[in-house]
């Protein structure tokens, strides 16, 4: 295939897009604000790489923020976009390959019996407490401090004030009595979970939570943790939901859920599930999920939802997961690729820390333990600026927030391995205190 030249540079259309989009882009962490600097401008992307509108080319550990485990345009993806694509784009009925889909997550998922599929992570989680809410009749839901769970009004609330009673909301335009009913606890403090449930328990209608937290950096849930959860929702009738929009066909094929061995009552996916289109899930016991409508009351809807696209593209990836086990070989790589950062840092005195998981990774500016968001805020965030700007000049796009985790595809190998090695000794060089 010819390389298209993008007609206009990044820095054209950097300009061109502060003036009519906010912040120049259509979701925030694109824009490059948390490490400074101005973002590229994608032209292609190439298996493990992509390539910006002036020709540069980087190895890319964000992969669309996870949906790309195939890598960019793989064959696969992009025949079975093209064979449904003549097809129709969108019919508003139902398809044969809604059901395959949906058997697949059900084969592959542990915790779910039964599925729903919608269009984004966001909105699988808010249909999820949705249904949590609808099922136990109970309003009240505990998430956890740096968990992100989309942008629906009742999970913006602000991490920090330790009062799990009190959910202030942490963006302007959602209400005070949108989050009234969200009470916040830090990661991996399971006897403040404890306390909690003790005296409100049966007030809770769940306990939202990332089963591995990638959205505050990478951070893993100490031993216990998810099992305490999970006998604690238990003895208080409360659900137990697991975000798995971004650890799903991630951490493992199955999820946290398979790899923790911890299973939840409900069960939310995106990301991987579409490999690059936009698709969500939710889905749970079977006695559950048939409270969601028309098999039962709770409302939940989508003109676009099953999207024959998108399932398609879905299905190709997951079929390929079905199919193929490449996570041992993905964290051998996330775990050579965590140790030499942690090396370069530290040889030139910058204290670091992390790990790899699955096809997710994560390096803080931080000597850790990090085990709550708590904890990561405590990080290096303007040497880690410094030093995405340095990898960044030297080909590696690591994600442009202290706080993300690294995404690898199967496509990443050797040469971008060492690649990615050689810049960071060179990067932690240029920034070394
Ligand atoms: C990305 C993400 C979401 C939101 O998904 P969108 O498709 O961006 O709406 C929700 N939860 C988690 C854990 C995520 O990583």
């Amino acid at each position: 295939m010819a390389p298209s030249a993008s007609t206009f540079s990044s820095s054209e259309l950097w300009s061109r897009a502060r003036e009519v989009l906010p912040g120049g882009v259509n979701s925030p962490v694109r824009s490059f604000k948390s490490v400074g600097g101005d973002p590229f401008f994608v032209d292609r992307g190439e298996g493990p790489y992509l390539v910006d509108a002036d020709g540069l080319r980087y190895v890319d550990y964000i992969m669309s923020w996870g949906p790309l485990i195939l890598g960019h345009a793989h064959p696969l993806i992009v025949e079975a976009i093209e064979g449904q694509l003549r097809r129709g784009t969108s019919y508003g009925a139902p398809t044969g390959a809604e059901v395959e889909m949906a058997e697949r997550l059900i084969g592959m998922v542990p915790g779910i019996e039964m599925v729903r599929l919608v269009n984004s992570g966001t909105e699988a989680t808010m249909s999820a407490l949705r249904v949590a809410r609808g099922y136990t009749g109970r309003n009240r839901f505990l998430k956890f401090t740096g968990c992100y769970h989309g942008h629906a009004d009742p999970f913006l609330v602000a991490a920090g004030s330790g009062v799990a009673t009190l959910g202030l909301p942490n963006s302007p335009g959602v209400p005070e009595e949108a989050v009234r009913d969200t009470a916040l606890l830090p990661f991996n403090d399971l006897e403040a979970v404890e306390d909690l449930f003790r005296d409100k328990g049966d007030e809770f209608a769940a306990v939202f939570l990332e089963p591995v937290m990638g959205n505050a950096g990478l951070i893993a849930p100490e031993p216990g943790f998810l099992e305490g959860l999970r006998a604690i929702t238990e003895k208080h009738g409360a659900l137990l939901v697991f975000d798995e929009v971004m650890t799903g066909f991630r951490v493992a094929r199955g999820g946290a859920q398979e790899r923790f061995g911890v299973i939840p009552d409900l069960t939310t996916l995106g990301k991987v599930i579409g490999a690059g289109l936009p698709v969500g899930a939710f889905g749970g016991r079977r006695e559950v999920m048939e409270v969601v409508a028309p098999s039962g009351p709770v409302y939940q809807a989508g003109t676009l939802s099953g999207n024959p696209l998108a399932t398609a593209a879905g299905n190709a990836q997951l079929r390929w997961l079905e199919e193929n086990d490449p996570f041992p070989e993905l964290e051998s790589y996330g775990v050579r690729l965590v140790k030499g950062m942690i090396e370069a840092l530290e040889a030139v005195g910058i204290p670091a820390s992390g790990h790899a998981l699955g096809s997710m990774w994560g390096v803080f500016f931080h000597p850790g333990p990090v085990r709550s968001f708590e904890d990561a805020l405590q990080a290096d965030t303007e040497r880690f600026g410094l030093f995405h700007r340095e990898m960044l000049q030297r080909g590696v796009f690591l994600a442009p927030s202290p706080f993300e985790a690294g995404f690898l595809s199967i496509l990443h190998g050797e040469e971008e391995l060492e690649l990615t090695l050689t810049a960071a000794r060179e990067a932690a060089e240029a920034v070394a205190p």
